[in-house]
């Protein structure tokens, strides 16, 4: 059967509307006709024990059973490589092999070490974790929790923010959820300066202030340290502070850059030769971005993009799939298998 044919089929079986279902991860594109790639890219934040769990209204945490049986099976049926034995110019020779799969987690969350590197130990499965430095160092912000979590905690949040006056009901989740997607795609839209602004005006609405300190989500550089002693582990760099790098001036966009690679060069003393960026898809990197990458010398830097944007895949713009916490074994298979049946 004719690659174009086995694709259509795909796409017209029942999976696809499962697929789309599933919002932000869209394991549909695996099978964009488009793509050339020859191997996978996943990306995780965070794993968990389901009793851990707290509702966030963003999908950035995975189930320990789930992470479990999606590890067992990637070590079982497909290759898992870590980012440093990527190949990118010898896709062609792939032909006959498992799929390669590389495992990421971004931001450098403290479950990473403590619930999801037993995991990957027990399969032998690599993975890399790109480290957003200003939250080891103490003294980054977390705004994608905090309002969340000011959320949750008020009934109503009124303020104006730039001559634009906001009030929010929260009476339900429904209403919460509504809330926290607006100011979400206010922040992230933002300029460093803008985002300070109105997260100290949204702080100053919060009518049930409490002591909202996020530093215990994030390794300490003694767990960093811990973990780019594993082998299986590369540490990859995540800027400093996480901020929408497309909207920085060109000289804080270096330093935000180089920053987050040196500081982990001086703290880990190994050198740092992999980057992910924050956000990391539309409206948030562009050439600007890969190019300057490129001339800092990193060997490779992964996207949210989920193909290819062009039809030779640019180890700077290295396509990825975000996991959501739907995915148990059975359908990360069905997402995972159309790549072989490309071959
Ligand atoms: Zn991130």
């Amino acid at each position: 059967m004719l690659i174009k044919e086995i694709v259509k089929n795909i796409l017209r079986s029942p999976y696809k509307k499962l697929f789309w279902a599933l919002g932000s991860s869209r394991l549909s594109d695996f099978v964009f006709p488009g793509h050339k790639s020859q191997f996978l890219i996943l990306m995780y934040h965070r794993v968990l024990p389901s009793s851990q769990i707290t509702n966030n209204y963003i999908d950035l945490t995975m189930g320990l059973e789930k992470f479990e049986a999606q590890i067992r099976l990637i070590s079982q049926r497909y290759l898992p490589i870590s980012i440093e034995d990527l190949s990118i110019d010898d896709r062609e020779g792939n032909k006959n092999i498992h799929l390669p799969v590389v495992i990421t987690f971004d931001d450098g969350y403290r479950d990473n070490l403590v619930y999801a590197l037993p995991i990957l130990k027990r399969y032998n499965v690599p993975a890399t974790i790109y480290v957003t430095t200003s939250y080891p160092d103490g003294n980054g912000t977390v705004w994608w929790y905090e309002v969340c979590d000011i959320i949750k905690d008020n009934e109503y949040l009124n303020f104006r923010y730039r001559e634009k006056k906001y009030e929010f009901r929260l009476n339900n989740d429904l209403d919460r959820k509504n809330a926290y997607i607006e100011l979400v795609k206010l922040f992230f839209y933002m300029t460093p300066s803008a985002q300070t602004e109105l997260l100290s005006i949204i702080r100053d609405a919060d009518k049930r202030p409490k002591s909202r300190c996020y530093r215990n989500l994030f390794l300490s550089w003694d767990e960093i340290k811990i973990l780019a002693q594993e082998p299986l582990i590369t540490i990859g760099a995540h800027t400093h502070r996480h901020y929408n790098l497309s909207m920085l001036d060109y000289d804080l966009l270096k330093e935000e850059i180089l920053l987050s690679m040196h500081r982990l060069e001086e703290e880990i003393g190994i050198e740092i030769k992999h980057f992910a960026y924050p956000f990391g898809g539309d409206g948030f990197v562009t050439d600007r971005e890969y190019e300057i990458v490129k001339k800092l010398e990193f060997r490779t830097a992964v996207t949210t993009y989920q193909h290819s944007q062009n039809e030779i895949v640019d180890p700077y713009q290295l396509p990825r799939y975000g996991m959501g916490s739907f995915f148990d074994e059975i359908n990360l298979k069905k997402g995972l298998d159309p790549f072989f049946w490309k071959h």
